[in-house]
């Protein structure tokens, strides 16, 4: 079934097939590397040898922390790789659509457009919630893929679970859920809600709650056969050594993001409640996620003013439904502080 889904193209290729695929140890000289390391040092030990392309222990260690199988894990560098694959295995440029509710995450529209996929917004209804109805219409026979985000960028809220399974449902295409922020919602870790649903694939990534950002990791629990195509098209050495093992360090050390995420949760909370006393607000939306969402009816101004402080929030007043609206990430708690004063003698 998900086959048919798939551009032929991607169906018959035959992937490049790298030196590190079936050989890791023994005298290597398969790969034109150079047999000297540059640096030695622990922390960046061989260096100077390709990355695993299969990324076997990262993969060994999220199928552990998850309690699923290996086969249903791809990692890429970040989930921004993924969504960009994704349209590649499944959307054929010029002739299939993709369909997305905003306003969300700018990324999906961005690779529709490089691989000239036709993207089809549904607007969110006022609550940001989904409409079914509304996204059901709108497919057809070459919908071939459904970007959800949850808890969705830039609103802050969890999409609610029922409606995302009626979509499971009644869609014939795949549905892709970006989870970035899903370790500050209180469905935190739990992956077994949509598990039944061979066309739902669920993106994380190490970029948020994570705290490695820079280090460009993401990942995607998928069916099998769509884990077997990522694999097949995406670049031979998409992650690098140091970031496959640091997301292993950090999955090993997850007392550290919970701790983090406890103290972003109660500053999340300060600021959620420093808004809503504030003469200006007009709403303040419900976070599931590390940042808040309010609509102010000083908006421009007040994001001038802050920006003249050095202080840099972001103005998302031109996506659809979200006039005046402005969203700001939770920061430490100095800066949050310094936020908030800064507001407090904003006139
Ligand atoms: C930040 C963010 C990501 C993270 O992308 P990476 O490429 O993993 O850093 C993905 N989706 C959304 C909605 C985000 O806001």
């Amino acid at each position: 079934m998900i086959k048919n889904l798939v551009r032929k193209n991607i169906l018959n290729l035959k992937p490049y097939s790298s030196a590190r695929n079936k050989f890791i140890d023994g005298i290597l000289l398969d790969a034109n590397e150079n047999p000297y390391d540059l640096f030695g040092e622990e922390y960046a030990k061989n260096l100077n040898r390709y990355p695993d392309p299969n990324h076997t222990k990262l993969r060994e260690k999220l199928a552990e922390y998850y309690d699923i199988s290996k086969n249903n894990l791809f990692a890429g560098s970040g989930s921004d790789e993924v969504i960009d694959l994704m349209v590649r295995i499944f959307c054929e440029p010029g002739k299939d659509n993709v369909i997305v509710p905003e306003p969300t995450y700018g990324m999906y529209k961005v690779a529709c457009d490089i691989h000239d996929v036709d993207y089809q917004s549904v607007n969110l209804n006022l609550d940001f919630e989904l409409d079914i109805d509304l996204i059901l219409e709108r497919c057809d026979e070459n919908s071939k893929l459904i970007f959800l985000c949850s808890p969705n960028n830039p609103t802050g809220n969890l999409l609610n679970i029922n409606k995302i399974t009626q979509l499971a449902e009644n869609f014939k295409g795949i549905i892709v859920i970006d989870e970035a922020y899903v370790e500050y919602s209180e469905s935190h870790k739990s992956i077994d809600d949509l598990k039944q649903y061979d066309n739902v694939v669920r993106m994380r990534t190490f970029s948020k709650a994570w705290g490695l950002a820079g280090l460009r990791i993401g990942y995607c629990f998928a069916h099998q056969e769509i884990i077997e195509l990522l694999y097949t098209i995406k670049s031979p050495y998409n992650l690098n050594k140091y970031s496959q093992m640091k997301a292993i360090d950090a999955l090993s050390n997850e007392s550290i993001m919970l701790k983090n995420r406890a103290f972003i949760l109660e500053e999340r909370k300060k600021i959620i409640s420093f808004l809503k006393e504030w003469n200006y607000t007009l709403e303040v939306y419900r976070s599931d996620a590390n940042f808040v969402l309010f609509r102010t009816s000083v908006a421009d101004r007040l994001f001038n003013y802050l920006v003249n402080k050095g202080i840099i929030i972001r103005d998302r007043g031109n996506q659809v439904n979200l006039n005046n609206c402005l969203r700001v990430s939770v920061g430490t708690s100095d800066e949050n502080r310094i936020f908030m004063e800064a507001i407090r003698e904003f006139i």
